[in-house]
This record gives C-alpha cells, structure tokens and sequence, in this order.
C-alpha cells in the first residue's frame, strides 16, 4: 500500500512538470530562491539494500521500507515519501529537545503549504 502511494507520488509529480521536485530541491539546497529553508532535511543517496540511514524526517527509518520506500536521495524520490507520508499524515515524531530541529514538522509544514497549490495546478494544467 505505502509503495502505490510512493508511486502516484512520482505520477503527481510528473504530472506536474517536475514542479514538486524542482521546489523541493531549491528549498533543500538553493540558498539562493526564495524557497530555502535553511536545515531542511535532505537525506543521503543510498543505494538499493545499502543499508539504513536516519528518518530525515519520515516516519521509519531509511532503508526500512515503511515510510521512505527508496533509499535514493534525489529530490524526486524524497518528494515521492513526503507524498506519502502528507497522505497519511505520518512524520517522524518530535525530538526530546527543543534545541533540535523538527524534521517531521518541517516536512508536513512544507507539504501542508505546497500541495493546495499543487492540487490547483493539477486540476488545471494542460
Ligand atoms: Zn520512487
């Protein structure tokens, strides 16, 4: 189930031109566009059973195919898992400390302001 929700993800996305992907990547890393957001998590690239890695925000650990269904670190992949984990509406839970960052929160905030827009643009697109 989790993988098919991955999946139409990936369909939203391309749907849309790319646009999610393209967003999400200049939020992680493009400290130039007005979308940045400074520490948002943007996971490693592991390969296919390399492995696990930390939540970066999702609700099971990389590798663990629950919450991130692949391991890849591209912005189309992590934006995949966020579809998944906005569908769901499950994120990795708050750290005990305040001084860290939320990473789940940080995620579904992100996804709770984009997808509206997303979902407009889908309806309407060509
Ligand atoms: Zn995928």
């Amino acid at each position: 189930m989790n993988n098919v929700v991955h999946e139409l993800g990936h369909a939203f996305n391309n749907r849309l031109g790319k646009l999610p992907e393209n967003l999400l990547s200049a939020t992680q890393e493009t400290a130039w566009s007005p979308c940045y957001i400074p520490n948002f998590p943007n996971r490693l690239d592991l390969g296919e059973n390399e492995d696990t890695g930390p939540n970066y925000g999702f609700a099971s650990e990389q590798g663990v195919l629950m919450w991130q269904m692949n391991s890849g670190g591209s912005p189309s992949e992590e934006f995949a898992d966020m579809f998944l984990g906005w569908t769901f509406d499950r994120w990795q839970a708050p750290p005990s400390s305040t001084n860290l960052p939320d990473h789940g929160k940080m995620r579904a905030d992100w996804m709770d302001k984009y997808m509206p827009y997303f979902i407009w643009l889908a309806l309407w697109k060509d």
